[in-house]
């Protein structure tokens, strides 16, 4: 990896476990979070740009490619962002929002951290945000995928057992389970020459879970963290994320001066192999993704 020694550079990822063929929504989003940056001068708009254009492409799970909750109807999101100018913000199971990810920066401008469900809703409301788009063919066919897992041997989340969901089933209309997971976050981080750091992320979310799940998408120190020595985003199941504060720990390594590298493979780790869960970073002289699954990431450097 080249020693790139304070120079700009966008890491972006569109999720553990998705196909490398999705590698082009990526690299756009690179290349969009890096022409932010040249507009703006800032980390956190870029990561921010990046994002909102994986929210845009429903081939990911996130904004208008966001998985249908398990009543095949609902869709909630998470979406975070945090900067090294002390901006953070985030939202949970959060519906009916185009770009979450604006939703969260939004959040960073108020008193708090973290609006969730319905007052998030309204509070995207009230500022202007535009309605998600009506749920799409995709989307439905990957509700439809899930079923279908859901009904074959292989587990579809690993630690999750199904006769849980049976057992504590909050949706208003009845469980229609037949006796998966489909997981994906998508995420920018960012390092602008002058030393800042920030991180993005937006996620429908790990799939299946009750009604108004949260994962680690909206929990700072578990899929996202920024601090003066980086910035990390994290994708995968969110419930064996959270246990590993996995964020905050990988930057503690790096921090402790461990090369970037074997700071993302001892994190991931940390999981055992069947749990999907990927890292990128940006430090002050590294940029680098690790996954145990595919993920596609894309990378710009100056
Ligand atoms: N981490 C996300 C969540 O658990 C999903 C993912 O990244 O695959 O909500």
């Amino acid at each position: 990896m080249r020693n790139t020694q304070h120079g700009f550079a966008i890491v972006t990822h569109g999720g553990a476990g998705e196909p490398l063929d999705l590698i082009d929504g990526a690299e756009r989003a690179a290349k969009d979070g890096h022409a932010r940056f040249l507009a703006t001068g800032d980390a956190l708009e870029a990561a921010i740009a990046a994002v909102v254009v994986f929210e845009e492409d429903e081939r990911f799970n996130a904004g208008s490619g966001a998985v249908l909750c398990l009543d095949g109807a609902t869709v909630e999101m998470d979406a975070s962002v945090m900067d090294t100018r002390g901006r953070l913000g985030a939202v949970a199971a959060v519906r009916d929002v185009r770009n979450p990810v604006l939703l969260a920066r939004a959040v960073s401008d108020t008193p708090h951290v973290l609006l969730a469900g319905e007052g998030a809703g309204r509070f995207a409301r009230a500022i202007g945000l535009p309605q998600a788009k009506p749920v799409s063919d995709i989307q439905r066919d990957r509700h439809r995928k899930l079923l279908a897992e859901l009904a074959g041997s292989v587990p579809v989340m690993p630690g999750l057992d199904r006769r849980l969901l049976d057992h504590f089933w909050n949706y208003k209309t009845p469980l229609q389970l037949p006796p998966s997971t489909a997981c994906d976050t998508v995420g920018a981080v960012v390092r602008a020459p002058d030393g800042h750091f920030a991180v993005a992320g937006s996620t429908g979310g790990s799939a299946p879970s009750l009604l108004g799940r949260v994962g680690d998408t909206a929990i700072v120190g578990a899929g996202f963290y920024a601090g003066t020595h980086g910035a990390i985003a994290a994708t995968g199941i969110g419930e064996h994320i959270v246990r590993h504060m996995l964020a905050r720990t990988v930057y503690g390594w790096i921090e402790a001066g461990i090369p970037l590298q074997q700071a993302l493979q001892r994190g991931i780790d940390l999981f055992d192999k069947d749990v999907d869960v990927g890292l990128i970073a940006v430090t002050k002289t590294e940029a680098g993704a690790c996954s145990n699954k595919n993920m596609p990431t894309a990378r710009i450097e100056d």
